[in-house]
């Protein structure tokens, strides 16, 4: 809020005070949703080029409010974000992925998980040992869990010892690290030799624009045999149309996320959905 004096009410426009309203209206539903679990969980599945099989899904958080209707994560992470609550969401996350992969383990259905996470999480918290309590627990396997973090968590991670250390801490553990939104802006390398991070993640808004010149492909490419040549497995992101898949196909990119191959999904329908596409 603005401050200059007795004017600092009549010094926002109409268009604050809807943003500022939406946002506590937000703020205070949410607290309800948290207390009642209303929210759920979304799974996308991954699939390897080569193999054709999906061996891992991202959990998309979802939140339908019986007040203010569907909050779109893009709404609501970055709120959360700034008030904190994003901790609580991202216990609830965790919790509902561990006890899901345990579900999944019981039954024989191998599946990697991957969570996304804010910074703010690991500056609040111990985030090395919530996981790993998390993961005893329920008595899943960390090797079927990986983190997501954005480009910009990595840029500022790098320079947090605390960060670093409780990253390698959840490596140590089997647990791996992917590269989100890679190509989004942030490019200072540095990271990749400081973190440990194994899986580069193209952002949609890159893979979006494949089809359309001869340099974006080359820099596409570029940017798949740079992940390669570190070691990394890479993801393309959003990828909706045969055509990109086929060109990606032919870039060597090895995992695909878009709803081309399939839309998040609950739980269940990703089981169905998995024995169709065994018998296809
Ligand atoms: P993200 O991590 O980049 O997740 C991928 C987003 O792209 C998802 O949006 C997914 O539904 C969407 N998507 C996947 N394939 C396609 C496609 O082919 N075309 C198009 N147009 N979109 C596609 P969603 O679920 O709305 O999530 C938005 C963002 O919110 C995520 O972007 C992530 O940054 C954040 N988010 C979601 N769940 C969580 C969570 O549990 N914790 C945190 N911290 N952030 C989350
Ligand atoms: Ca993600
Ligand atoms: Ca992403
Ligand atoms: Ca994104």
């Amino acid at each position: 809020v603005k401050e200059r004096g007795g004017s600092a009410i009549s010094a926002l426009t109409s268009d604050d005070h809807e943003r500022l309203s939406r946002k506590s209206l937000i703020e205070k539903r949410l607290i309800h949703a948290l207390d009642r679990h209303n929210l759920h969980l979304l799974y996308q599945p991954q699939v390897n080029l080569k193999t054709g099989k999906v061996e891992s899904v991202e959990a998309l958080v979802r939140w339908e409010d019986s007040e203010i209707g569907i909050v779109t994560p893009d709404e609501l992470i970055p709120i959360a974000e700034e008030n904190g609550m994003i901790n609580e969401i991202g216990l609830y996350v965790l919790e509902s992925v561990c006890t899901q992969l345990k579900d999944w383990q019981n039954r024989g259905i191998d599946m990697k998980v991957s969570i996304n996470t804010s910074i703010r999480e690991f500056r609040d918290k111990d985030m090395a040992k919530i996981f790993l309590e998390q993961i005893q627990l329920n008595g899943c396997d960390p090797s079927s869990l990986a983190i997501e973090i954005t480009e910009r968590f990595a840029l500022e991670a790098e320079a947090e010892r605390s960060i670093v250390k409780q990253m390698q801490q959840l490596n140590a553990a089997g647990i791996s690290f992917s590269l989100d939104d890679f190509g989004t802006g942030y490019a200072a390398f540095r990271y990749m030799l400081m973190l440990p991070i194994t899986n580069l993640k193209i952002d949609r808004s890159i893979i979006k624009s494949i089809t359309k010149q001869e340099k974006m492909q080359k820099l596409i490419k570029g940017m798949i045999q740079f992940g390669k040549s570190l070691d990394l497995q890479v993801t393309a992101e959003g990828v909706e149309t045969n055509e990109q898949l086929e060109l990606l196909r032919a870039m060597d990119c090895d995992l695909i996320q878009g709803y081309i191959s399939g839309y998040p999904m609950t739980a269940a329908d990703l089981e169905k959905w998995l024995k169709v596409s065994e018998t296809t």
